[in-house]
């Protein structure tokens, strides 16, 4: 990826394409499917002149109508990742997918984090075993990433603890212009050659939320956060990865949002995720998943326990 290929947007010289680089479009498809709003504050330009580039963006990497048969096709190429939980892969009607990103929302100790490691394990896994025989990016921007927990459940799936360490690489978010940074460099790692499959950022909301309190910089922040959304489905898209995402909701959502199936963060996450499950606590240490408004899964739910083996059936 280079400026290069933003010189080759019609209307795209190099003083634009280097301010667009810089601010995180890197390619032709990143400006395409931006707003004119978010390209005019990239590059410095009135809205009408990034509209323009915009439209140039879309006619350059053919985003628009295809054919149903096309868009199957391209669902065929969509594989999944075994959480490690058979109720769970039910639940998700295999496992998480590529090419989308997939939402766990609940409160504090749901299990978010615990299944994030999980997942970092078993996409390691051979894809006869149910992974993508692929590596793991973990975006951590709470502090609650722990190794000796990989190698903890990568016992359980008898892999090799080295491998899989090396197979996960790591970074702290430690606020979100780091984040959204992160995000945009692993482009970077998969052009170095590591072979990607999971990309996942927990939590995706935290950092928006401390650093944008109040009304007035609402705006700002689910501007933001959207920017950040699309550059992850984006990468999921174009290197046939799966995005998994964490959302921590409020202990008492009433007071907020009402719905305690609305995650803070709001809609901007919700539209932008392909799979919403929603946890929450049970007995001990079991904890109930549910699916919440999938276009093709059905609203089920199922109750799974966390152990020092990691996430497992009851
Ligand atoms: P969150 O949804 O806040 O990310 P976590 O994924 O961190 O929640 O889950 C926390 C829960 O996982 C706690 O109930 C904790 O007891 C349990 N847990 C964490 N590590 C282990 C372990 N090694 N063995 C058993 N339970 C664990
Ligand atoms: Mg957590």
């Amino acid at each position: 990826m280079s400026l290069d290929s933003l010189e080759e947007i019609p209307g795209v010289g190099p003083a634009i394409a280097k301010k667009l680089y810089e601010a995180g479009y890197r390619t032709p498809e990143a400006v395409a499917v931006a707003t004119p709003k978010e390209i005019a504050i990239a590059a410095e330009i009135g809205e009408s002149t990034a509209a323009k580039i915009i439209e140039a963006a879309r006619e350059l990497v053919n985003i628009g109508f295809i054919s149903a048969e096309e868009f199957l096709e391209q669902r065929k190429k969509i594989s999944q990742i075994m959480t490690g939980c058979k109720s769970l892969d039910e639940l998700l009607g295999g496992g998480i997918e590529t090419r989308g990103i997939t939402e766990l929302f609940g409160e504090f100790r749901t299990g978010k984090t615990q299944i994030c490691h999980q997942l970092s394990v078993t996409v390691q896994l051979p894809v006869e075993s149910g992974g993508l025989n692929g590596e793991a990016v973990y975006i951590d921007t709470e502090g609650t990433f722990r190794p000796e927990r990989l190698v903890q459940i990568a016992k359980r799936f008898g892999l090799d603890q080295k491998k899989v360490l090396q197979g996960v690489t790591y970074a702290r978010a430690y606020n979100s212009d780091h984040q959204l940074y992160l995000a945009q460099s692993v482009e970077d790692l998969i052009n170095e050659g590591k072979n990607i499959k999971l990309i996942i950022v927990d939590s995706i909301v935290g950092h928006f939320r401390s650093e944008y309190v109040g009304r007035g910089l609402l705006a700002e922040r689910q501007q933001k956060l959207n920017k950040h959304l699309h550059t992850l489905l984006r990468l999921a898209e174009l290197y046939n990865l799966a995005v998994v995402v964490t959302n921590q909701v409020m202990a008492k959502p009433d007071t907020f949002f009402g719905d305690p199936t609305q995650p803070v963060g709001g809609h901007i996450v919700a539209h932008n995720c392909t799979t919403r499950i929603y946890l929450r606590k049970g007995k001990g240490n079991q904890r109930i998943a549910r699916v919440v408004d999938s276009p093709f899964l059905p609203e089920q739910e199922t109750v799974f326990l966390i152990t020092e083996d990691g996430v497992v059936d009851m």
